[in-house]
């Protein structure tokens, strides 16, 4: 991930949006299969915190310094 980039939430600009991963196991064993959406991904699950805001990655503003 590049350090210059900020990602901001599209409604308020705050940059409080959080990301979330998805992450598969097997039903039996508990293990770890893969990641079926990663936090870095276009379509991962994205909020924000200061506005209630829901959506997508691809949808935060980045914002380069
Ligand atoms: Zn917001």
């Amino acid at each position: 991930m590049n350090d210059e980039e900020t990602l901001t939430c599209p409604t308020c600009g705050s940059a409080a949006v959080t990301v979330t991963a998805e992450q598969m196991f097997m039903a039996n064993t508990g293990e770890h299969y893969c990641h079926s959406v990663k936090v870095q991904d276009d379509d991962a699950q994205a909020s924000c915190l200061g506005c209630q805001w829901r959506g997508h990655r691809v949808q935060l503003k980045v914002t380069v310094k």
